[in-house]
């Protein structure tokens, strides 16, 4: 039954919850769209660290040769040492022995933090593969949820359309246009509500004879914004 407003309430109301759906509708796909930008971030996050893990493991290999190389050059020099002919070659070939096998021990310890490095990037590579993982079921299940809520929304939205094109009926038929715009420009803000006495859209108060129409349910247009207006009237 047309109630005090006309109908004209319960096509607003209409026209909002039509709205609602239609925003649970694009909520989902921002939805997947947030969650596969995190996986993006995560894939990109990992190939900066495999590059990294990549030079880091190089230079550990570098220092590794060379401190090989330099441990065949010192089996070398022990090995002229014991063929010196003088005490001053003798010297001479003790003296590098010495200095080299210092050089070579700080290689050897470049070279241990160099592979502790390498151990603790590999680590933080698995959190992040990890965390790649729970992204990426995150994404899926969002997917899901919205394939499976899609049909239902859409069944929602076509339910509500009917209902809507049945509840119209209770515009004047000389309203019928002017509301037919305000639909196409406002959405579900086509209609608004009127709160003592005043547009609770664009809050100009109606003209006397509006007052009058209201009170009676006749449907009227605000004079500044052009919704059609409704008045509830509280019993
Ligand atoms: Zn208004």
């Amino acid at each position: 039954m047309p109630s005090a407003t006309g109908g004209l309430k319960e096509l607003h109301d209409l026209h909002l919850r039509y709205a609602d759906v239609e925003k649970q509708l694009e909520t989902g796909p921002r939805q997947i769209r947030v969650r596969e930008k995190v996986v993006e971030k995560k894939q990109a996050a990992i190939a900066a660290h495999k590059e990294n893990l990549t030079a880091l493991q190089k230079a550990a290999d570098h220092k590794n040769l060379q401190f090989r190389t330099n441990e065949q050059h010192l089996a070398g020099l022990r090995a002229k040492l014991n063929q010196a002919s003088s005490n001053k070659e003798f010297d001479i070939i003790k003296g590098q022995i010495e200095a080299d096998t210092a050089a070579n021990a700080v290689l050897e310890d470049e070279y241990l933090a160099a592979l502790e490095k390498i151990d603790a990037r590999r680590q933080e590579m698995a959190a992040l593969e990890s965390e790649l993982k729970t992204a990426q079921s995150s994404v899926e299940t969002a997917r899901q949820d919205v394939a499976a809520e899609k049909p239902k929304l859409e069944a929602q939205l076509a339910e509500l359309k009917a209902e809507i094109a049945a509840a119209e009926h209770c515009v004047p038929k000389e309203m019928r246009e002017d509301y037919r715009r305000m639909v196409a420009a406002k959405g579900s803000e086509c209609l608004a509500a009127v709160e003592r006495y005043a547009c609770t859209e664009c809050y100009v108060e109606v003209s006397p004879q509006q007052k009058v129409e209201l009170r009676s349910a006749k449907a009227t247009k605000c004079r500044s914004c052009g919704r059609l207006l409704y008045m509830e009237i509280k019993e």
